[in-house]
């Protein structure tokens, strides 16, 4: 009697033990499944993540190349003037030589490199190898490969590596008071990565063949805000020649620019 309870009492035991065996082994294939579902729902968001953010790249580029555009058109329907000559002519009047120095000083002026060689202008042409008309918003020196280019203002470089729009290795400086000057087509070398500082005259690259280009030479771009300005005007930049170059360039605001350089100069002296 007394064996047969204790053989009952066994049974009972083994049967819980086997319960509790298949409760967790229940238990553990049903987390692994969620476990597996959350592993998949995370991969096909990564995925979903990257498709935007290559879609978000190609609009930036589009609306870029847009942007571009606009200004092209606004600079053959001669739009976005800031001044008439009249304005000019009075600013011109009441400043001295020294300060005209000192905004020649504190803008883009000068080459950005010994290669002087003009082998495009700014403006209208065909391009040498889509052969269609297109604008050309800058201005191509020839030269030999490796010739250093330089800065042709203080800046900050706001970009330095490969760009896929046809300039290859591209170096774009932002400058004070609105000014951007870009450098194109360069060898792969460049000195300087975003964010840095650059005065003038310092080595920001090589010239280069790389991109859409031809023949060794340098793409050379300068903009105020959103203008494109022809780099013509800015290279030659001296004294003797301001009061022209003021009068012809209608797209800077010479006005402000003058407030803006001499107002922060005199600051400096206190
Ligand atoms: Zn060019």
């Amino acid at each position: 009697m007394q064996k047969q309870q204790n053989r009952k009492f066994l049974l009972n035991i083994l049967s819980i033990i086997v319960l509790i065996f298949i409760l967790a082994a229940l238990f553990l294939t049903f987390i692994s499944s969620k476990l597996e579902d959350m592993r998949a729902e995370k991969l096909y968001l990564l995925q979903q993540n990257q498709i935007l953010q290559n879609n978000i790249e190609k609009k930036k580029v589009f609306f870029e190349e847009i942007e571009d555009k606009i200004a092209d058109i606004k600079v053959l329907i001669d739009e976005d003037r800031y001044h008439d000559n009249k304005d000019v002519k009075k600013l011109l009047s009441t400043i001295t030589n020294k300060q005209k120095q000192l905004i020649i000083s504190a803008i883009p002026s000068g080459y950005p490199s010994i290669s002087r060689r003009v082998t495009s202008a700014f403006g209208y042409r065909i391009h040498p190898l889509l052969h269609t008309r297109k604008f050309h918003h800058g201005l191509d020196f020839g030269g030999k490969l490796g010739t250093p280019i330089v800065a042709t203002a203080n800046g900050i470089i706001e970009f330095s590596g490969f760009n896929k729009g046809g300039y290859g290795n591209l170096v774009v400086i932002a400058h004070n008071f609105g000014f951007k000057t870009a450098y194109g087509h360069m060898l792969k070398k460049l000195p300087y990565k975003s964010g840095d500082f650059v005065k003038k005259g310092d080595i920001i690259g090589y010239l280069g063949n790389s991109g859409r280009s031809t023949g060794p030479h340098l793409h050379y771009e300068v903009k105020f805000i959103k203008r494109v300005l022809d780099p013509s005007h800015f290279v030659t930049l001296c004294g003797r020649n301001f009061d022209k170059i003021a009068t012809l360039e209608n797209r800077v605001n010479w006005n402000a620019l003058a407030n803006a350089v001499l107002n922060q100069l005199s600051l400096q002296t206190f």
